[in-house]
């Protein structure tokens, strides 16, 4: 069966075709600069990389350069030959528990959270709206970022502030990444053989964005991310949690404006804000070469995540594993050190060796003898859980 998945923004595309009876990916692509002068459409496929550079109007041009790169690949001919497309949507507020198929009364509810996600949803609902105008009867299913954490109980997700105002307005915890956290947790329960329904985790999703997520039986009770992804651990060039009160008072002081907030916390702050780069590649580089600021970055994202594992160790009470994904977690290997030796006192236990060892990008157990609790890095693959929510709605 063959499945697609759309991953649609304001301006850009990002494509993949899965092969639903291998859980394989045959072909992935991005249109982007839609709306642009300059657009940008490419497919790989076959080890071939298929190209075209010309003016990408809209989402309806953009759909169509993509079903001609897919009709040069020879990959598929048409979208209508499809079983399922899937989309990913950042932001279902509180109307969704689960992915659902797309109907109108589920355009509306998305378009009731665009509010929450008013940088993602417009762009989201722009692809799904173009992709169903192209795909005859293929059912249409969407995904999204914010489900996984709706298990989290009432007194999780609140915030201790005035309980009539935040339900009127909707403030609460949604978090973020859910779709990453719940592909890695159920890859991490397979991987050890435990039942998901009794898996107990500490989800460590860490890229440029960060998040964690506690999993207790297989359901999110906790997470990082907030009513925005801007809460919780410090990351690329978000701050993560801090005192609201700083904002107050560097408002007073005159250093900030209310409308220069957002870009303040958002994208001035975190690892860029404290040593001038985002990358943590970067950061690891100029530690290298003797950089205090660069050191200082990379001991408060250590810090930080460590504390949220310690929270969450509480929360749950029984872990059987810390799974490490996302750019920085499958990758770096210095910070899963760090991280994990100043938690050798929760039983957490790596071998420098295993942990070093670049051969495997696959999942693996990073466990030396005589640890009690299992770390895990396990790669995310967001698409292929779309694909598979895909797979699972449009069988019922
Ligand atoms: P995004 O959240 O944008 O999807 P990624 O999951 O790709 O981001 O993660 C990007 C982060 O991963 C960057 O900080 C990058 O420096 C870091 N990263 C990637 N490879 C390595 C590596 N080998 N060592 C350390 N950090 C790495």
């Amino acid at each position: 069966m063959k499945i697609l998945v759309l991953n649609s923004g304001s301006s850009s595309i990002k494509f993949q075709l899965f092969l639903m009876d291998k859980n394989e990916s045959i072909a992935s692509g991005l249109i982007e600069q839609i709306g642009q002068e300059n657009g940008h459409a490419v497919l790989k496929a076959n080890g071939e990389k298929y190209e075209k550079f010309v003016q990408i109007k809209d989402h309806h041009v953009g759909l169509d350069i993509m079903n001609e790169l897919f009709r040069e690949s020879g990959v598929l001919h048409d979208l209508k030959e499809l079983d399922g497309i899937g989309h990913r949507i950042v932001h279902g507020g509180e109307s969704f528990k689960s992915s659902a198929l797309v109907t109108p009364d589920v355009i509306k509810k998305i378009e009731d959270a665009v509010v929450l996600a008013p940088l993602h949803n417009p762009g989201h609902l722009a692809g799904i709206k173009t992709a169903m105008s192209q795909s005859g009867d293929v059912p249409h299913v969407v995904v999204f970022d914010t489900v996984f954490h709706q298990t989290m109980p009432e007194y999780a997700y609140r915030y201790a502030i005035p309980y009539d105002l935040a339900k009127k307005q909707h403030v609460r915890r949604y978090g973020a990444h859910g779709t990453s956290h719940h592909y890695v947790s159920m890859q991490g329960a397979k991987f050890l053989g435990i039942p998901y329904e009794n898996f107990n985790a500490i989800t460590l999703h860490l890229g440029n964005g960060a998040s964690v997520c506690a999993v207790k039986n297989g359901k999110c009770v906790e997470t990082s991310m907030g009513l925005t992804p801007l809460e919780g651990l410090i990351m690329g060039t978000r701050s993560g949690d801090i005192d609201p009160a700083v904002i107050t008072y560097l408002m007073r002081q005159g250093e900030l404006k209310a409308d220069e907030i957002d870009t303040f916390l958002n994208k001035k702050s975190g690892l860029l804000g404290i040593c001038g780069t985002n990358d943590m590649r970067d950061v690891e580089e100029r530690i290298e070469k003797g950089d205090e600021r660069a050191k200082l970055a990379f001991d408060m994202f250590a810090h930080r995540l460590k504390k949220y594992i310690g929270a969450y160790y509480a929360v749950i009470g029984k872990v059987d594993a810390i799974i490490f994904t996302g750019g920085i977690g499958e990758n770096d290997q210095d910070m899963r050190q760090k991280v994990c030796d100043e938690l050798a006192h929760f039983g957490i236990k790596i071998d420098a060796n295993l942990n070093k060892d670049r051969s495997n990008k696959g999942d693996r157990c990073l466990d030396a003898s005589g640890a009690t609790i299992k770390t895990l890095v396990i790669p995310t693959n967001e698409e292929l859980m779309i694909a598979t929510e895909t797979l699972k709605l449009i069988k019922k």
